[in-house]
C-alpha cells in the first residue's frame, strides 16, 4: 500500500517487524477467521491536522494491511460537527498521501447517518434503547463512579412506541439541543461505566460539514464508531490505549445488532519529550499566536515537519521503529531526529551557506580573478553529482570561525593562523580590521595558490577546513532556526494555576537576516532539501522566492539537545 509497495499478499510466516497487534493477525488467519482477510482503517476526526503521533498509528494501520495483503480505508470520524471543519479534511488527505499511504476506501462515519438511524431504532424496538429526558448534567450524576453503582434514569421504562415516537420527533428538529438523549439500555451497575446506559445521540442544531442541516440528532462516537467498523467489514479496528474501556460497548453494539462483528486492538500512544500531541493543545497554540499556524515548522503536525524538512521516509521508519504496546510511554524526541538525520544524509545536497558573515580579503589574489572550484553534491551518493562553486578575492566566512585569541583547541581562522578553504585554497590571517568601536569587520589574509581544491604539495598539515562563499556571487538570504517548542520533557507538567502554554520556548524561533549562499542556490524550490556544509540540514521555505530566498533550519547535524541533557543531568 505504500508507494514503494513490491509486496502482495503476505504469508503469516512472512517476516516484519513483529508487534501483539500482528500476532494477533497471524493467529486469526492461521484459524481461518474471515477467510484470512485482513481490514484495517485509519478513523481521524477531522478537528485539527495530522500529527507524529497519528504517524505511528497510520504507520501500523496501513503498514498491517499491506504486510497480509489486506486493505486499509481513511475514515474520517465525523459525528461532532460543531468542532469539524472542511479544512481538516483536506489536509489529512494530503498529509496521509505525503507520508506516502494509499488508502482503499475513503469514507465518512457521515455516510453511515441513515444507517446508524435506522439501527437505532432497531435497538428502540428491541427494548435496547430509550428516550431520556436528563440534562446532561444529571446523565453525569446518575451514573455513579467506580465504586458506586449508577442511578437509573425515571425515563428509562418507557414505553416502545413513546421511545419511537419521541426519538422521531429527536430527528425532525422538535427539541432544542441538550433537551433529550437516545440512551442505550444496558447496566447502570455495570463495574464498565461506559456500559452505564451510554449516550447513542445527542441533539445538536449545528451544520455539519458535509450533510448540511439534514440532521440535528448526532451519533456519539461509542455509537457510530463499531457500526462504521462494521458497515465497511473491518477485520481489525486498531486504536489507542485510551479507548480499550469502550471495548465492551463497541462489541455490545456490533452483537445487540447482529452485524458483522469487527473487533478492536488497542495499541499505546506516542508521546514524545519536549512535544505535545494533542490536536485540542495544538489548536489553542494556533488560535492564540503562539504559532503561525498548523504548519508552523516548530508543530508537530506532519504538515509543520514538512515545511520543517522533515521527509516522509524519515517519519515512517521512525514510526515502524516503534513499539506496538499495552503500556504508555514516552519517546525521547531524538530517537525521532535519529531518523530524520539518517534519511536527509542521504538525500540532502550539500552547498555552502555562511549565516554570520565575516568579510574576507585575499590580498594576494588577483582583484577580477574567477575561479570555478568543483564541489561535491553528495558524497554518500555519487549519482547527485557535481557542481562548482565560485572562488574569488572577497569572500565571506562564518563569524565563529574566526578568533582573534584562540582558546586552547581552538584551529579555526586566527591571525597568523592557516586554515583550509573547502574546495578552495589554504589562507593564512594576516591583519584583522575593527571599527572605532572595536569590532572586527574584516579580515585580510593570503592565499597559497599551489593549494587550489585544498591539497596540500608539500604535505603540510591544517588542522581545519572552513566553508565559506564568495561575496560578489552569494545570494542573500533569510534563515530561521527553530529549537524546541517547549522547555520541559513533559510540556503538560505545569505549576498550579498555570497550563501548558506557561512552558513554551520563548527562544524556539530565531531569524537571520543577510546570511550569504552559494549562487547554486538562486532557484532552489520551495521544500527543496540541503545540507549547509557544517551547519545542519536546512530547506527551503514556501516563503522562498526569486526576491527573497528563506531557509528553515530541518535539525543540526549532530544531536546537541541530549548533549546538554546530559550534561544538566549530571
Ligand atoms: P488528539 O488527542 O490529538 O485529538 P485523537 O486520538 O483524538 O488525537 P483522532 O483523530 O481520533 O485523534 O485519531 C485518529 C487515530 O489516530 C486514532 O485511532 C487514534 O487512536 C490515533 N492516534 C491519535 N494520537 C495518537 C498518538 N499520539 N499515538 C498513536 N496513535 C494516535
Ligand atoms: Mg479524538
Amino acid at each position: 500500500m505504500t508507494a514503494e509497495s513490491s509486496s502482495g499478499a503476505a504469508s503469516p510466516e512472512s517476516p516484519g517487524r513483529s508487534n501483539f497487534i500482528r500476532d494477533i493477525i497471524i493467529e486469526d488467519i492461521k484459524a481461518g477467521r474471515n477467510n484470512g482477510r485482513v481490514q484495517t482503517r485509519f478513523p481521524p476526526e477531522p478537528n485539527g491536522y495530522l500529527h507524529i503521533g497519528h504517524a505511528k498509528a497510520i504507520c501500523l494501520g496501513f503498514g498491517l494491511a499491506e504486510e497480509f495483503g489486506g486493505k486499509c480505508n481513511l475514515r474520517f470520524d465525523d459525528t461532532n460537527p460543531s468542532k469539524e471543519e472542511t479544512e481538516y479534511v483536506d489536509s489529512i488527505m494530503e498529509d496521509v498521501r505525503w507520508l506516502g499511504f494509499k488508502w482503499d476506501g475513503l469514507f465518512y462515519a457521515s455516510d453511515y447517518f441513515a444507517q446508524l438511524y435506522e439501527w437505532a431504532v432497531q435497538l428502540i424496538k428491541a427494548g435496547k434503547a430509550y428516550v431520556c429526558d436528563l440534562s446532561a448534567d444529571e446523565v453525569r450524576r446518575y451514573r455513579g463512579t467506580l465504586t458506586e453503582p449508577g442511578k437509573e434514569s425515571p425515563y428509562r421504562n418507557r414505553t416502545l412506541d413513546e421511545n419511537l415516537d419521541l426519538f422521531e420527533l429527536m430527528k425532525k428538529g422538535e427539541f432544542p439541543d441538550g433537551a433529550r438523549t437516545l440512551r442505550a439500555k444496558i447496566d447502570m451497575a455495570s463495574p464498565n461505566l461506559n456500559l452505564r446506559d451510554p449516550v447513542m445521540y445527542r441533539i445538536l442544531h449545528t451544520e455539519h460539514h458535509r450533510t448540511g442541516n439534514e440532521w440535528c440528532i448526532y451519533p456519539m462516537y461509542d455509537y457510530a464508531h463499531g457500526q462504521s467498523d462494521s458497515i465497511e467489514n473491518v477485520t481489525h479496528s486498531i486504536c489507542t490505549l485510551e479507548f480499550e474501556n469502550n471495548r465492551p460497548l463497541y462489541n455490545w453494539f456490533i452483537e445487540n445488532l447482529g452485524i458483522f462483528p469487527s473487533r478492536q486492538f488497542e495499541f499505546d500512544r506516542l508521546n514524545l519529550t519536549y512535544t505535545l500531541l494533542s490536536k485540542r493543545k495544538l489548536l489553542t497554540l494556533v488560535e492564540q499566536g503562539h504559532v503561525s499556524g498548523w504548519n508552523d515548522p516548530r508543530m508537530p503536525t506532519l504538515s509543520g515537519l514538512r515545511r520543517r524538512g522533515y521527509t516522509p521516509e524519515a517519519i515512517r521508519n521512525f514510526g515502524e521503529s516503534l513499539s506496538v504496546s499495552k503500556t504508555n510511554s514516552t519517546v525521547q524526541l531524538s530517537a525521532l531526529e535519529h531518523f530524520v538525520r539518517e534519511d536527509l544524509n542521504k538525500r540532502a545536497a550539500r552547498v555552502m551557506a555562511v549565516l554570520r558573515p565575516l568579510k574576507v580579503i585575499i590580498d594576494n589574489y588577483s582583484d577580477d580573478l574567477v575561479e570555478e572550484m568543483e564541489a561535491v553534491n553528495n558524497p554518500e551518493d555519487a549519482g547527485m553529482g557535481t557542481r562548482t562553486v565560485p572562488f574569488s578575492k572577497v569572500l565571506y566566512i562564518e563569524q565563529d570561525d574566526f578568533k582573534e585569541d584562540p582558546p586552547k583547541g581552538y584551529f579555526r581562522l586566527s591571525p597568523g593562523r592557516e586554515v583550509r578553504l573547502r574546495y578552495g585554497y589554504l589562507i593564512t590571517c594576516t591583519n584583522v580590521v575593527k571599527n572605532s568601536r572595536g569590532d572586527i569587520v574584516e579580515l585580510h589574509c593570503t592565499y597559497d595558490p599551489a593549494t587550489r581544491g585544498g591539497t596540500t604539495p608539500d604535505g603540510r598539515k591544517v588542522k581545519s577546513t572552513i566553508h565559506w562563499v564568495s561575496a560578489t556571487h552569494a545570494l542573500d538570504c533569510e534563515v530561521r532556526l527553530y529549537d524546541n517548542l517547549f522547555v520541559k520533557e513533559n510540556p503538560s507538567e505545569v505549576e498550579e494555576g498555570q497550563d501548558f502554554t506557561a512552558n513554551l520556548n520563548s527562544n524556539s524561533l530565531e531569524i537571520l537576516s543577510g546570511c550569504k549562499i552559494e549562487p547554486s542556490l538562486q532557484s532552489a524550490a520551495p521544500g527543496a532539501l540541503y545540507q549547509f556544509e557544517r551547519l545542519g540540514y536546512f530547506c527551503a521555505d514556501p516563503d522562498s522566492g526569486s526576491e527573497s530566498l528563506v531557509f528553515n533550519r530541518t535539525i543540526g547535524l549532530r544531536d546537541t539537545w541530549s548533549k546538554i541533557e546530559k550534561r544538566e543531568k549530571k
